[in-house]
């Protein structure tokens, strides 16, 4: 049996992108093996986010070749896509994807020798229809990344996915139930339906808008929870908050990407909404759906932030009282506008101002999970904690992450917990139903 390696980086549409891949080779009999191993295929799943995904990369192509000269070298993802000639240049590496085609890797693996040499990389900009990848199942999993859409036409100032994915395209409404009615089959609980811009989804099709597939997914028995991954704020519209509303399977979380708190920044950043409309989409989400956990993202150190709109920003968060945020420094792409912009922040500042911000958001999601102390909630119980401890950790509906003692056969189940404490950011419950 022949053996493949993957090495993935980035975000969730990467490892859903991975895991696909996986059992491709799988179904073509590859044993999927450790990285560290040797194998006859290495396929490294690149990220371009930040320049250090670019440099991962390069250290793990460099890595495989010394775990088996003979091996065959595959990298795909964002880094190949937008720089597939330095990729080609690196020593080692055989075969260069990109971020389609990857339905093919098997075919076109098995058309090549340690020898060869192929840029299979194609203007990203002109492929028009989604890639078929599937899955069945999720190595170790009990919540799944279902991939319902690629590609993004927003174009923020700092972004260089649209370049790397390319312009919008949704799947096929039948091939994502066909998967979610799999997934429910292998025991599969909670679905994450994820993309790069979700918000989009359906734009290019005619007969279905995301919140159809909402309603087709919640009709899927054995699916019990379903989750978006982030969402920008213009997809929530009154409507829309009231359909989801009426859904006992949708989760009561959404991750609304913020940015910025400041109009002039968001404004920088090509971001297509006010601080204004935010609030007010915050604030019919309350109203209709009490004690919701909202998250989000914000990129602090932006060129030209001054020190009026940092502080505007974390005004803005606190208001907004998120339950997390993710907190980013400004890192400049190249290829990307905001790159070229005056008034970049120094590193320093940078640092600062994240700091600042990562505490707020401690304090509000301390904050947030004390609201629950005493409360019953629903987790859904992933993996062990501390094996040797006999502690297991899962995720509430509304994504707060909870540590119980438990036996082994709960992981996968979801069970009635007591919230009990919190201890350093960490909520810690008590199962009361098994
Ligand atoms: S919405 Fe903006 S930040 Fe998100 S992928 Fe598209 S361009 Fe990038």
């Amino acid at each position: 049996m022949k053996k493949v390696s993957f090495y993935t980086l980035g975000c969730k549409v990467n490892q859903y992108d991975t895991e696909a891949m996986i059992e491709i080779f799988e179904k073509n009999n590859y044993e999927v093996v450790e990285n560290n191993e040797k194998a006859d295929v290495y396929v490294i799943n690149t990220c371009t986010v930040t320049n250090l995904g670019d440099r991962k990369s390069r250290q793990f192509i460099r890595r495989s070749r010394k775990n088996n000269p003979k091996a065959v070298i595959v990298v795909v993802g964002c880094y190949a896509q937008i720089a597939s000639e330095e990729v080609m240049a690196i020593e080692g590496v055989n075969l260069v994807l990109g971020t389609n085609e990857r339905s093919r890797i098997v075919e076109l693996v098995e058309s090549i020798n340690e020898y060869d040499k192929i840029n299979y990389v194609d203007n990203i900009m002109d492929v028009k229809e989604f890639e078929e990848l599937e899955i069945d199942k999720v190595k170790g999993k009990t919540r799944a990344f279902l991939k319902i859409q690629e590609g993004c036409n927003q174009f923020c100032s700092y972004c260089i996915i649209p370049y790397a994915r390319g312009p919008i395209r949704s799947r096929k409404p039948e091939n994502i139930i066909a998967e979610v009615n799999r997934l429910s089959e292998n025991g599969f609980k909670e679905i994450v339906l994820t993309g790069i811009h979700i918000a989009s989804y359906g734009k290019d099709l005619k007969e279905a808008s995301l919140l159809d597939i909402i309603k087709d997914v919640h009709k899927v028995e054995g699916i019990e929870r379903i989750r978006l991954s982030s969402v920008e704020p213009t997809l929530l519209t009154y409507d829309f908050i009231k359909e989801i509303k009426a859904l006992p399977k949708f989760c009561p979380h959404l991750h609304i990407s913020l940015q910025s708190g400041c109009d002039e920044t968001l404004k920088r950043m090509n971001r297509k909404y006010s601080t204004e409309e935010y609030r007010k989409i915050v604030e019919n989400l309350r109203r209709e759906i009490p004690d919701i956990a909202i998250t989000t993202d914000i990129i602090v150190g932006f060129p030209g932030e001054t020190d009026g709109e940092f502080e505007c920003t974390y005004n803005f968060i606190k208001e907004m009282a998120f339950s997390q945020i993710h907190v980013f420094k400004y890192s400049p792409r190249k290829g990307t506008p905001a790159a070229k912009f005056e008034n970049q922040i120094r590193g320093d500042i940078k640092s600062i101002r994240s700091e600042k911000m990562i505490k707020l958001g401690n304090e509000l999601m301390n904050s947030y999970m004390n609201k629950f102390i005493d409360k019953k909630l629903n987790v859904l119980f992933e993996d062990y904690y501390d094996k040797k401890k006999s502690t297991i950790e899962g995720l509430t509906t509304n994504y707060i992450r909870v540590v119980a003692e438990g036996k082994e056969d709960f992981i996968g189940r979801i069970i009635k917990t007591k919230m009990r404490e919190i201890k350093n950011d960490i909520m810690f419950g008590e199962i009361i139903d098994e």
